[in-house]
């Protein structure tokens, strides 16, 4: 474990109800902020405004009341900020996108939503696998400025470099994608955040040390780390776990009952049963400790060894769980 205190986060997007995968990520970083006598923070990553689903941030915090993994920071916890809502920190991220606009970094890009389809189909036809050639790189800063003043409707890219990165994960060793990237979009037409970008700005200005996520991730991690490069800000360690998978190992989907949280609470399961199934799916407890532990027992012995890979998350024990009202 690491020596100094951890600030975790849990990040979910309220674009749908917490499931198995979520709730297994929301516990591990809860403990390791706690076994470090650091800080588990909530942020709600509401940025994709045409996939919110009514009720569902609600029934985030009631899940993790639920399920005791009680959050720091908060009125309600004697600090005048958090839980953290995105979509409230608009001008925060506007103000570093004109950052990265201003040196040089990132820029407008004018393109409407049908030009880019054209783009993609040309680029496609023509047999590259590009979705953006970097129309908009070159147009000057006098010239976007002046464009964007006239209320020409943009969004901003970030120029990515040639090369791809290889990034440190604590859980995965060393990760690289096969390509560079290209330049990806940042600040949206309707002036919304990418997840990418606002989960960068809100790591840094939040402070967090650790990010355990789904490995799903791992391949957007080094668009992530090019972008902490480009601030000249320390990213975070990031430990990306194995995903769940059925027998058939195809990954929990919402769409399977038995994948909702919901379902469990509906069936009566103890929310600490349903954590210490959850807490070692793909994680190593120290030697004697894989029997039934309370949460704090899980924090009093937990350690950053997961594993890689896919999991399974058994079906048999699984309903077993079903049965113990
Ligand atoms: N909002 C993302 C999700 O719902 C968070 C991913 C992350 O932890 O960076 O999965």
């Amino acid at each position: 474990l690491p020596e100094t205190p951890c600030r975790t986060r849990f990040a979910p997007s309220p674009t749908g109800f917490m499931h198995l995968g979520s709730l297994r990520t929301a516990l591990y970083n809860y403990l390791l902020a706690r076994a470090t006598g650091g800080q588990f923070i909530l942020r709600i990553e509401d940025t994709d405004r045409t996939r919110l689903v009514p009720g569902a941030e609600q029934k985030l915090f009631e899940d993790l009341e639920w399920a005791g993994l009680l959050y720091d920071e908060g009125p309600d916890k004697g600090g005048p900020y958090g839980p953290y809502r995105q979509s409230e920190r608009l001008p925060l991220y506007k103000k570093h996108a004109d950052q990265l606009i201003r040196e040089g970094k990132a820029y407008r890009c004018f393109c409407s939503p049908s030009a880019l389809d054209e783009l993609r189909r040309t680029a496609h036809e023509s047999g590259l696998s590009t979705n953006y050639p970097g129309t908009c790189r070159d147009i000057s800063l006098e010239e976007s400025d002046e464009r964007a003043s006239r209320g020409e409707p943009f969004a901003v890219r970030f120029k990515s470099g040639e090369k791809p990165l290889v990034v440190q994960d604590f859980v995965y060793r060393r990760f690289r994608n096969q390509n560079p990237e290209e330049d990806f979009v940042i600040l949206k037409r309707d002036g919304f955040p990418t997840y990418h970008f606002a989960n960068v700005v809100d790591d840094h200005h939040m402070k967090i040390t650790h990010v355990i996520r789904g490995a799903e991730w791992l391949i957007s991690t080094p668009k992530h780390v090019e972008m902490y490069q480009a601030f000249g800000w320390e990213p975070p360690q990031f430990g990306h776990i194995g995903l769940l998978v059925d027998k058939k190992r195809q990954k929990l989907s919402k769409r399977d009952k038995s994948a909702n949280l919901a379902y469990y609470q509906d069936h009566h399961v103890l929310p600490e049963a349903l954590l210490n199934y959850l807490v070692f799916l793909g994680w190593r407890a120290p030697q004697g400790k894989d029997g039934v532990l309370t949460l704090q027992e899980m924090v009093d012995n937990f350690t950053t060894q997961f594993s890689k890979g896919d999991i399974i998350a058994s079906q048999s024990k699984l309903r077993y769980l079903q049965n113990q009202h």
